[in-house]
């Protein structure tokens, strides 16, 4: 039987109703066409659905009147509406976003002093089945379209009344594989890096994948694509198989060689994110089997301590550091009382180790952890919302 991930994943239903949410321009020319309207109209409503960032036709001042009451009447404007916010101490927000079938899904958004950066889902669920990862025990239910991506960032900027000029990184470290929904992927990426709409530099986007090779040699191809992580969390295939299925298909030299084929830019590198487990994945072999494996490509390390939370055990999905709820306590993990963090002398000796190894290393806490935000602890009860 093929793993769930070989299988596209279903898609949302269509509307009854033309949806301009999530269009690109040359969709949107199409639209006001259809409308008896002249194309230039088309650009006009990308910059206010992307660099103005309105949600409804009456904000559309540009257009007249009559035309805005016109598409009010016979087209949607439909993106997904934040239901629940928890913010959390560190200063990073929660967000749940509701979608047009009831289902949902969450982003984080996290604010630093000179940028924010947005965690972002890229599915309803996810199809890779990692052991350690709640939003993985949920299986997958369906991707998410352009627009639903488009709109959690139009949604988060719009929420935090975010000023202009300040930089916005995103993050696909939320719920779902983004490489498993790839095309809805690469048409977000489009008009969220528009010059016209949000304007959001390639540099500024970062997928994080737990290693779908398919995905990747897919990603590679485009001229214009995001920046890539993967999410490691182990330097044997026997331990990584254990906690990541995908693992099972393509192994750890499966991987490597994907990576050392990606076609990257100058400078560009590829972000490793390592979650420390204390006596699983924290010891100085698997320090010197992560060298062994980041001298590969071009890349740079992300370790990530592992934090305990709610539920006692997990590590974390996508790369930023969070930790999963209610890991069953994976075969060869501490069996039945889940993970723990890593001494920090042990840190700190992987840090100097990775470093004397000529590696660019750094240490990763991750955010949001008090109200679950942080990744890997992405997770709506699929059982409320069918
Ligand atoms: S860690 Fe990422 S890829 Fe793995 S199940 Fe969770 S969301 Fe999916």
């Amino acid at each position: 039987m093929k793993p769930a991930w070989d299988l596209p994943a279903p898609e949302a239903a269509t509307h009854a109703r033309p949806d301009a949410a999530g269009l690109g321009l040359a969709e949107l020319k199409a639209l006001v066409i259809s409308l008896g309207e002249p194309a230039w109209r088309g650009a006009q409503l990308f910059e206010g659905l992307y660099r103005h960032r309105w949600a409804r036709w009456d904000q559309f001042t540009p257009l007249s009147k009559e035309l805005r009451t016109r598409l009010e009447a016979s087209v949607d404007l439909c993106w997904p509406e934040i239901v629940q916010s928890q913010p959390s101490e560190d200063g990073a927000t929660k967000h749940v976003f509701q979608l047009a079938d009831g289902k949902q899904v969450e982003g984080v958004f996290m604010p630093y002093e000179k940028r924010v950066t947005l965690c972002l889902s890229s599915q309803v669920g996810c199809a890779m089945g990692c052991t350690f990862c709640a939003t993985g025990q949920m299986g997958i239910l369906r991707n998410l379209s352009a627009a639903e991506i488009v709109g959690q960032v139009v949604a988060m900027l719009n929420h935090h009344g975010h000023p202009e000029g300040v930089p916005v990184n995103l993050v696909f470290m939320g719920m779902g594989e983004p490489l498993h929904n790839l095309d809805h992927l690469m048409a977000a990426f489009a008009i969220l890096t528009d010059p016209k709409g949000l304007a959001i530099p390639p540099r500024r986007i970062t997928v994080s994948t737990s290693g779908l090779v398919s995905g990747i040699e897919r990603m590679g191809a485009f001229p214009k694509r995001p920046r890539l992580a993967l999410s490691l969390n182990a330097t044997t295939d026997e331990q990584r198989s254990r906690i990541m299925p995908v693992n099972r298909v393509w192994n750890l030299e499966a991987l490597a060689s994907a990576l050392g084929r990606f076609p990257l830019q100058s400078g560009e590198r590829i972000t490793l994110e390592y979650v420390l487990l204390k006596g699983i994945t924290d010891s100085l072999e698997d320090g010197r089997r992560l060298a062994a494996f980041a001298r590969r490509f071009p890349s740079k390390i992300n370790l990530i301590p592992f934090n305990p939370h709610e539920g006692g055990a997990g590590a974390e999905p996508h790369g930023t550091g969070g930790s999963a709820q209610r890991v069953r306590a994976t075969e060869g993990a501490h069996e039945g009382n889940g993970f723990e963090p890593p001494d920090e002398a042990r840190v700190g000796a992987l840090c100097h180790l990775l470093a004397e190894a000529g590696l660019s290393v750094s240490v990763r806490r991750s955010r949001g952890q008090d109200v679950a935000g942080a990744c890997g602890q992405l997770v709506r009860n699929p059982r409320t919302e069918d």
